[in-house]
């Protein structure tokens, strides 16, 4: 703390917490790679910030967080202060702070990228949060006056979380429907163990019990209970369901033993790094047909994918004690969605990535699966999200010898059949229609002009993360069931 140095970015280099040594990850170890600032650490990373005046880290975060002043904050040590103003904008700060692509989002944007290094604005924020709550902060809603009124929040992923949280600070009360026992969603049961401990998610459900929001685990709404029970008790709705439909790329081959879809095997995963036995939950989409995954001891391990679920796949991989592991992709390394970050960390535990390689067939015998045939691309023209196409070169094939064959190609929404009973409209490729969204600050109606932010169809009903935007982010769910909760309050209090 006392007056800040003004040369701190220059004299303390940027320096991340601590992590897990390279011979226990690839020895199995599944804790969370990064450890934990210290006190001074902290306090010396946080006081890197240049308090640039315009803070493009901010703007980048999609949560728009005031990076600056809880960085001051926590310089300062006014850890309840700094854990107070963090959670103003983020009701997830921990997780984020643990899983969210710095390096394409805050940090990337950070003034100190210009040869001196970002600000480890992450690795503070999980800090703040952390320390935070293990010393007995709790969020104040000593002046929040209940309203008498009620919502059903279905899925508690960061989406449903995040609307919970503001829904309670607005004196809503919340309930949280989770066909799993656990909370988190994917942060739960998709996201591994070495990213983000699952004792942070029992840490925020106490917070958010804390809160006054109740939870309804093991309830799946369109089989335990429908639409319209939940219509009739509530006053309003909000569905942050995700997106789950595997995409499989409809490769020849893809039926030979050893080939598996990504989540089914994180899930497998998760489960037996954390303990969690068949009991806990009703099964996934698809994780019915693949409980029996092989043992990956001493295999060649190919993963299909680039993105954040690719690299956890090979990373998940190496602990299981594959003998090699690789990912191929389509496009080259700049134009790979997963972070750079995790790309990184994958690379030191020995991962070898094959970019430029489009996957054209898996090859077989025996009905096991033996290789994948890719051939070489070229990036061509930019598609409707402006990612360079990736074109095959004639002539280029070559073939990856494999044991297993992991394909982390993506998800696709996979609305269920009984919103249409209730007049939630969906988008042409099954996303859940929302009649306005605030995305970048910017308000874009897509109804009528009194459509509040993150209204379907059905005005007493709200939609928000994967469910509405497709596969993405945590930090962009938070966003959007922040920003619903927001609009629900409109709808009932006016
Ligand atoms: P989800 O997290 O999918 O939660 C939806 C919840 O709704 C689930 O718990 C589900 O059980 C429940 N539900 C659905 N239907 C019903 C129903 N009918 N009744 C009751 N409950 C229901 N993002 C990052 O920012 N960083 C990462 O590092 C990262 N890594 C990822 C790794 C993997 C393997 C995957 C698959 C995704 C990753 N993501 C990452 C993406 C991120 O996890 C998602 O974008 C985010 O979880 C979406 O939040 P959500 O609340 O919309 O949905
Ligand atoms: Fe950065 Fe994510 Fe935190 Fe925003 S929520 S400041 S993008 S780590």
């Amino acid at each position: 703390s006392g007056k800040k140095p003004v040369f701190a970015f220059r004299d303390t280099p940027r320096r991340m917490p601590a992590r897990i040594p390279l011979e226990l990850r690839r020895g199995g170890d599944w804790s969370e790679l990064y450890g934990h600032f210290g006190e001074a650490e902290a306090q010396h990373q946080a006081g890197r910030c240049l308090d640039c005046g315009n803070p493009y880290c901010s703007w980048k975060c999609p949560l728009h967080n005031y990076i600056p002043n809880w960085l001051e904050l926590a310089r300062e040590g006014r850890l309840s202060e700094a854990a107070a103003l963090a959670h103003e904008t983020n009701p997830l700060p921990e997780v984020c702070g643990r899983v969210c692509p710095q390096d394409r989002l805050c940090e990337g944007s950070c003034t100190l990228n210009d040869g001196f290094g970002a600000v480890t604005i992450g690795a503070v924020e999980k800090y703040i949060a952390d320390r935070a709550l293990a010393e007995g902060w709790r969020p104040d809603l000593s002046k929040v006056a209940p309203t008498g009124k009620r919502v059903a929040v279905i899925g508690a992923g960061p989406a449903g979380l995040s609307c919970a949280d503001r829904l309670a600070r607005a004196g809503i009360e919340a309930t949280v429907f989770d066909r799993y026992e656990q909370i988190g969603g994917l942060l739960h049961f998709g996201i591994p163990s070495f990213k983000l401990d699952k004792s942070v998610l029992a840490t925020r459900r106490e917070v958010l019990e804390g809160m006054g929001v109740r939870f309804r685990l093991g309830v799946e709404v369109g089989r335990d209970l429908g639409l319209d029970a939940l219509l009739a008790r509530y006053d309003a709705v909000f569905l942050g369901l995700g997106s789950y439909r595997y995409t499989d790329g409809g490769l020849p081959g893809q039926d030979l033993k050893g080939v598996l879809p990504a989540l089914p095997f994180l899930v497998h995963n998760g489960r037996l790094v954390h303990g969690d036995d068949e009991a806990h939950g009703k099964p996934i989409a698809g994780w019915e047909d693949h409980v029996d995954l092989p043992d990956l001891r001493g295999k060649r391990v190919v993963v299909l994918g680039g993105g954040d679920t690719g690299m956890d796949c090979v990373r998940s991989a190496v602990r299981l004690g594959a003998a090699q592991v690789a990912c191929a992709y389509r496009r080259d390394e700049a134009n790979m969605p997963g972070s750079r970050r995790e790309v990184a960390n994958a690379r030191e535990e020995g991962v070898q990535f094959l970019f430029n390689r489009q996957p054209l067939e898996l090859l077989g015998e025996h009905g096991a699966v033996t290789g994948v045939r890719v051939a070489q691309t070229r990036l061509g023209e930019p598609d409707a999200r402006g990612r360079r196409r990736a074109e095959p070169i004639p002539g280029s094939d070559s073939v990856l010898a494999a044991d297993v064959v992991i394909i982390a190609f993506g998800f696709q929404p996979d609305p269920p059949h009984w919103l249409a009973a209730h007049g939630i409209e969906l988008e042409g490729d099954g996303r859940i229609r929302v009649l306005r969204t605030n995305e970048g600050c910017a308000t874009r109606r897509r109804g009528p002009g009194d459509a509040l932010p993150y209204q379907t169809t059905n005005p007493r009903v709200f939609a928000g993360g994967d469910g509405v935007r497709g596969a993405d982010l945590v930090v962009t769910a938070a966003f959007e069931g922040r920003e619903a909760a927001a609009g629900i309050a409109r709808l009932l209090l006016g």
